[in-house]
């Protein structure tokens, strides 16, 4: 007999309305015809498959949230579901897409003004211009609300930057680059849109890292960059302004971290019904059915949380805490699962052909980044005891 491979135990899918049901089922195609062939070598190779780039434009799922500038206008849950299918077959595609879609995109249609909206959002949501999110620095990192060394200064009509940025998704090829830096003149962060052949903009890929390796992170230097006054994000003004795309992609990232725990657990059961010891498959022990079982239950609490988040989102409720307490609870339980799909698969569960040991790397990735454990788990400390911890 067949097992029941499918991580969707309660069938929240069957939620969706029919029309976006139909979408989740083309990523998913995609994804399995597409990507899943390829992806391993990129995986190890360190390199973007940007071949699949023109392929995913046809999907028509880029900003998928976003009212009007070529943007599809759906749900978050819909959203949700197409972040959690991508991460299913490969996490590194599905956080390219996420700082496409999610950080560069969201920055811009949140904080932008009409005429950059108008001008970048279609560009973007077609694939014929990438983009990128660059908050984060070498020396600041969790400590990025009040500690930003990266400077900008307004000159005349333009403003100028300098600083260094580090982990910056998709920056070795993007078009551009949504950076956040402090005016010296008031002490605020603010965004700017930055076109990556400005003078003064240097990119450098990050090597050898050891999760995400298909996504290309960057480290960017900016020495006395200048950019007209048009390229300032016009409603980003503070860094309370930046946590708007922060709260939207961090719920983004708690359905990736299910669809990263579902991809190991559904290849794991598969595995357990095809090998055999001691003359038995040995998903007929007892101990590796405990074991599918506890990889089951939290999968499936994830996923109803999330379905809840994004209930949330779109009903216009949802707060900073909802998105942290999915994102730190979605990815530290994706870190249990992956590792005990990885350990009912024995020796070959460490082994890049059987895909699972890519799920248990990339874990590590979606766990720290958006905020690790710890940031996001005070900031729902905070929302609990009205009391901020962060120093
Ligand atoms: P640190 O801030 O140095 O933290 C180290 C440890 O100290 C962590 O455990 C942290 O939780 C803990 N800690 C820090 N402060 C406190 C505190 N107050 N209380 C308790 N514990 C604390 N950034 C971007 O801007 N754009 C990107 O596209 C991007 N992509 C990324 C992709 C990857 C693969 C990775 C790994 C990171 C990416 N990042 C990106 C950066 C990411 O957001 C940061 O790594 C993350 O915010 C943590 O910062 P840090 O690595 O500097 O760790």
């Amino acid at each position: 007999e067949l097992p029941w491979i499918d991580g969707d135990f309660y069938n929240l899918h069957s939620t969706l309305p029919l029309e976006d049901r139909k979408v989740q089922m083309q990523v998913r195609d995609f994804m399995h015809q597409e990507v899943a062939p390829i992806i391993n070598d990129y995986w190890r190779k360190d390199e973007f498959p940007k071949e699949l780039i023109p392929k995913l434009a046809e999907l028509d799922i880029c900003g998928l949230t976003y009212q009007g500038y070529g943007c599809p206008g759906k749900s978050f849950l819909l959203e949700g579901f197409v972040a959690m299918e991508m991460a299913k077959t490969d996490t590194s595609i599905s956080t390219f897409f996420g700082v496409q879609s999610g950080l560069c995109m969201g920055s811009i249609y949140l904080l932008g003004s009409e005429e950059q909206k108008e001008y970048w959002l279609p560009k973007l949501q077609k694939f014929e211009k990438i983009g990128a999110f660059g908050l984060t620095e070498p020396k600041v990192g969790s400590a990025v609300a009040g500690g930003l060394t990266t400077t900008v200064k307004k000159e005349g009509d333009s403003w100028i930057l300098n600083g260094q940025k580090k982990w910056i998704g998709n920056a070795t090829f993007s078009d551009i680059v949504i950076i956040y830096a402090r005016d010296l003149d008031d002490g605020h962060v603010k965004g700017f849109i930055v076109e990556t052949d400005t003078p003064g903009f240097k990119a450098e890929k990050i090597k050898d890292k050891m999760a995400l390796r298909v996504v290309q992170n960057a480290t960017i230097t900016m020495e006395n960059c200048k950019v007209p006054d048009s390229a300032k994000l016009e409603k980003a003004n503070s860094f309370k302004d930046l946590a708007a795309v922060l709260r939207m992609t961090r719920a983004s990232v708690a359905w990736q971290a299910v669809g990263c725990a579902r991809g190991a657990y559904e290849y794991a059961v598969q595995y357990t019904h095809d090998r055999k010891q001691f003359g038995k498959s040995i998903s007929s022990f007892q101990l590796i059915q405990d074991h599918l079982v506890t990889m089951l239950s939290n999968l499936t609490a994830m996923q109803n949380m999330c379905y809840r988040l994004s209930k949330m989102q779109d009903n216009g409720e949802l707060k900073d805490e909802h998105a942290s307490l999915a994102k730190v609870f979605c990815t530290l339980r994706t870190r249990d699962i992956v590792s005990t799909a990885r350990e009912v698969m024995g020796g070959n569960g460490i082994l890049l052909e059987y895909n699972v040991a890519r799920f248990v790397a990339d874990a590590e990735a979606i766990y720290s980044y958006e905020g690790t454990k710890e940031i996001n788990s005070l900031i729902v400390g905070r929302a609990i005891t009205g009391k901020s911890a962060f120093i």
